[in-house]
């Protein structure tokens, strides 16, 4: 049985959460003098909606998913913290982390003293139930899974996710930054099965709007609840609420731009694997390529040199060799190839 309360900390569960007077009345007051906010000036003399509520309803209209299972931070990269705040008590509790993959995990739990355990993927990137189950303790509270993984690129199997989630008691961050290049729904239609189950997705990959900084969190509504108390207030400005609701109505070109990534990672796979100092392109449900070559540091520091600039993870556990390389545009791949060929 899970139960939120003997896994959140106890002075999350207990504080009472920053309000501010337009909480409480929002929408019928016409004279606002209560957050010594300039009455004069630009459009921006108003704190924004702490809610992000028009945002929400967009993209719960998208994700077919309610408004209060939705939590919207400064980037996905906000939540993993917040995560980590709302249930891993410092020096005491950890985390477990499947290796390797994105690096903020580890440096989010580091910032709050959050003690890490790691197990490693298998040779293919996959989870490896056995290792992790035997991996987590009592004070285990979260772990996180990343699929597809960078920066490996692969989803990793969903019976395997779905094994972690029916056996481990703590929360299981399942995080789907890349999920719109592949062909599988992800994890948010299983929401409603699992009460443990968190998913991170963004704004920043297919949705093309890195630079606003909104990442979207998908929980119960009582995960979420426990992630608004503990949130600053106003953590997601105007500018970038109102430009995240006009890109959300482009969800044809988004697609669009999907497509032709997806259709480029497969022309650059098979140029690259051509290449003389390639030795494997692993495959990949993403919109980058990890690719083991001879010498990867040598190669990295030829590419900088010509001004191209990729991931150097060869001193990542099971990446030895390898260079992270997103997909560009048909001519900025073709800059790489021409490059990459004269190495
Ligand atoms: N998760 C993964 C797996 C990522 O690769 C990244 C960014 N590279 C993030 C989260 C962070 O995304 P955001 O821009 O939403 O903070």
């Amino acid at each position: 049985m899970f139960e939120l309360e003997k896994l959140a900390r106890k002075n999350v569960l207990n504080l009472k959460p920053y309000s501010s007077a337009r909480d409480d009345f929002k929408g019928i007051a016409s004279v606002y003098l209560d957050a010594n906010e300039n009455p004069y000036g630009t459009l921006f003399n108003r704190y924004p909606d702490p809610h992000q509520n028009t945002l929400k309803q967009k993209i719960s209209a998208i994700k077919k998913i309610p408004v209060n299972q939705i939590f919207l931070g400064n980037g996905s990269d906000e939540p993993i913290d917040l995560l980590i705040r709302a249930f891993c008590e410092p020096g005491v509790d950890n985390v477990l982390i499947p290796q390797p993959t994105y690096g903020m995990y580890t440096v989010s739990a580091e910032i709050n003293n959050v003690k890490i355990k790691t197990v490693k993927l298998t040779a293919d990137f996959d989870l490896d139930v056995e290792s992790t189950t035997s991996a987590w303790d009592d004070q285990t509270k979260l772990i996180f899974l990343c699929s597809p993984n960078n920066p490996s690129g692969n989803l990793l199997s969903s019976n395997r996710i779905r094994k972690i989630l029916e056996t481990f008691k703590g929360i299981v961050v399942v995080d789907e930054a890349y999920i719109d290049f592949t062909h599988v729904p992800g994890f948010i239609p299983l929401l409603g099965q699992y009460p443990n189950l968190v998913i991170l997705q963004t704004l920043s990959k297919a949705w093309s709007m890195a630079a606003l900084r909104v990442g979207m969190c998908f929980a119960s509504q009582e995960i979420i609840a426990l992630l608004n108390k503990i949130k600053p207030p106003y953590n997601i400005s105007l500018l970038s609420q109102k430009t995240a609701e006009d890109g959300l109505n482009n969800e044809i070109t988004k697609n669009e731009w999907v497509a032709k990534i997806i259709q480029e990672r497969k022309n650059l796979a098979e140029d690259i694997k051509k290449l003389r100092i390639v030795k494997k392109v692993y495959p990949s449900d993403a919109n980058f390529l990890l690719v083991k070559v001879i010498k990867a540091k040598e190669v990295y520091q030829k590419l900088v040199e010509c001004g191209i600039i990729v991931r150097d993870r060869s001193n990542v556990v099971l990446c030895e060799d390898c260079l992270r390389i997103t997909v560009g545009t048909e001519k900025e791949n073709e800059a790489l190839l021409n490059e990459l060929n004269t190495i």
